[in-house]
């Protein structure tokens, strides 16, 4: 019996784009490949417009734009995502859909959720409905959030507090008071799946539910990493804090980024003995529970009354899926 792997890639890992960043200093040549370059659109919201009839194919391509029908040169606020098929992509910020019908779509943990149609389009937001794209449409709105985010939260210098400028198309800023460059900040958290010792992979895993969370909703344990701390130190602090258990074991599962605004979740397990009393945190943990592999199958089938687990887009998913698929 082997220690479970992730047993698929997570959906906002997926990515199938070549950055080509050496590109983003050279812009003679972006610009020569502008007029036959696609745009990944985003709106204010972070939605983007899939074909309607492509929404349910659970690999729906994201619908691109024509640079070339949008302006003669990069524009100033469109950011350079890479090279796929031979074909430039960027991300270019644009308003909202003019209304618009709205369809309801899964948006997570069993939540139904509002989604605007327009011109026979969905504009569907990467959190709630990233696995329903293609490998390479989820890789590059992944990277177009990641970038928007920035650009819409890092609009003054770090240092000294002036306005700042974009420059490698999308991928720095220049501060116009003092000169500071800044890049893209992603910031680590950790993510653990903590299991019981019996067996290689145990008998039971360990959930809990945050207080604002609907009824039934339970998720693996998570945190951001504190300055000047290891990614192991993180985890058995984070597990501690939140539900009182000591655990051991701690081995790397795999990442997934998570552009909202700018986290990157890193996926560990770690084991515990059978049976610890479970001390949720006051305010942060509302319950915490074992619960056991036959549970958590059931509740991916939609058979359990009082377990609901994270939407086909966390990371969370894949973790859960792959340790309820492995053996004892
Ligand atoms: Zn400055």
């Amino acid at each position: 019996m082997r220690p479970f792997e992730l047993g698929e890639v997570p959906a906002l890992s997926r990515s199938t784009v070549d950055r080509q960043e050496t590109l983003r200093n050279d812009p003679e040549r972006l610009t020569a490949r502008w007029p036959d370059a696609r745009l990944v659109v985003v709106d204010r919201w972070g939605r983007t417009p899939v074909r309607l009839d492509a929404v349910d194919s659970g690999e729906a391509p994201v619908s691109t734009r024509k640079a070339a029908e949008f302006a003669g040169e990069p524009p100033v606020e469109a950011s350079f995502l890479g090279e796929w098929d031979g074909v430039d992509h960027w991300m270019l910020p644009v308003d909202p859909p003019s209304e618009s019908d709205t369809i309801e779509l899964d948006g997570g943990w069993g939540v139904r959720q509002e989604v605007p149609v327009s011109a026979d389009e969905a504009w569907l937001d990467l959190r709630g409905h990233g696995a329903l794209l293609d490998d390479t449409s989820a890789g590059l709105l992944t990277t177009a959030e990641a970038l928007r985010n920035w650009h819409h939260r890092g609009r003054f210098c770090g240092r000294c507090g002036s306005e700042v400028t974009r420059v490698q198309f999308g991928w720095a800023s220049h501060c116009t008071g003092c000169g500071n460059e800044e890049y893209p900040r992603t910031d680590p958290a950790v993510i653990c799946l903590v299991h019981d010792d019996i067996g290689v992979n145990g008998a039971n895993v360990l959930l809990a539910r945050q207080p604002v969370w609907p009824p039934k909703r339970y998720s693996v344990l998570a945190g951001f990493v504190e300055a000047g701390e290891s990614l192991e130190g993180c985890v058995e602090r984070e597990v501690r804090e939140e539900v009182g258990v000591e655990v051991g074991d701690v081995r790397y599962l795999g990442s997934q980024p998570w552009p909202f605004p700018r986290s990157i979740m890193l996926g560990f397990a770690a084991r515990t003995v059978s049976g610890a009393a479970l001390t949720p945190a006051d305010g942060e943990i509302e319950e915490a529970r074992w619960f056991s592999r036959a549970d958590v199958r059931a509740a991916f089938d939609g058979e359990h009354d009082e377990l609901m687990l994270p939407g086909t887009t966390s990371i969370a998913s894949v973790m859960l899926r792959s340790w309820a698929a492995a053996e004892q």
